[in-house]
């Protein structure tokens, strides 16, 4: 009983990849857009490497994480069971960062779409001088104002002055710092039953992109990581380059038996 199970459970974990790629391929097209483009990024929170595994064995490569303890055990472990000859997986940082485990951090992520101060970019620059890396970064904006809500002020960057110019002058900075490239914004819209609540906020998000390259043009400001379960197709309907996605591939765990 227990091996069938497994079996409908990993079929079914390939049947919604399979399903949620389909649909992200459908979005891209009817907005013009390029599939190519845009990177499925899956989210690996709470699930057993079992299923991680599954998911590199069917192809997938790009995989994020919440909490840098977490992470780096199934980082390991994963490691540990791959074939020595294969291609690594590529793990996105997406989650809030203690200024303590900035140096961890460093160390097991290539892209961290968390940044969300100075400091913390300071830090993870030097760290990952120390390791001889580079980081991808991305700059986490609170676009929705939400106090909960981390990330650089940016309610209202194209007219409020004073708020623009704080985020100037922080990315004028980062920019300056060594082994840390800085290749795009991250947000979270709020959570909502209505995907359209987050399309101001996306819309948003990729004018403040645009906003900062007109101002920055030597950054390579690429990247819009934006939209999760709810929300991704709107996300991609408002330019997102990066999806970060977890409940809709994993969730028939929950919903069948
Ligand atoms: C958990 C998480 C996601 C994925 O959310 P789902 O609703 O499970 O798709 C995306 N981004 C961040 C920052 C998360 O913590």
């Amino acid at each position: 009983m227990q091996n069938l199970n497994a079996i409908s459970s990993s079929d079914s974990l390939t049947a919604s990849y399979h399903a949620t790629l389909a649909q992200i391929q459908d979005v891209a097209e009817r907005a013009g857009r390029t599939p190519d483009d845009i990177t499925l990024i899956v989210v690996t929170k709470t699930q057993p490497i079992e299923a991680i595994k599954h998911l590199y064995k069917l192809g997938h490569r790009h995989f994020g994480e919440n909490r840098v303890a977490e992470a780096s055990t199934k980082i390991d472990m994963l490691l540990g069971q791959l074939r020595s000859n294969s291609i690594p997986p590529i793990w996105h940082m997406i989650g809030h960062i203690q200024s303590r485990k900035a140096r961890t951090c460093a160390s097991l992520f290539t892209h961290i779409h968390s940044v969300d101060s100075l400091k913390l970019a300071n830090r993870l620059s030097r760290f990952s001088s120390d390791h001889g890396t580079t980081a991808s970064v991305l700059l986490q904006c609170n676009v929705s104002g939400e106090h909960t809500k981390s990330g650089f002020a940016a309610t209202n960057t194209a007219t409020n002055t004073s708020q623009w110019s704080d985020l100037a002058s922080s990315i004028s900075q980062m920019a300056e710092l060594p082994n840390l490239n800085i290749v795009g914004l991250m947000t979270m819209a709020p959570i909502s039953n209505n995907p359209e609540t987050s399309r101001p906020i996306f819309r948003n998000l990729r004018l403040l992109r645009d906003q900062i390259t007109q101002h920055f043009p030597q950054l390579p400001m690429k990247h819009l990581s934006m939209g999760m379960s709810a929300d991704y197709k709107v996300a991609i309907q408002e330019g997102a380059t990066m999806l970060r996605i977890g409940t809709s591939i994993f969730d028939h765990r929950h919903t069948k038996q």
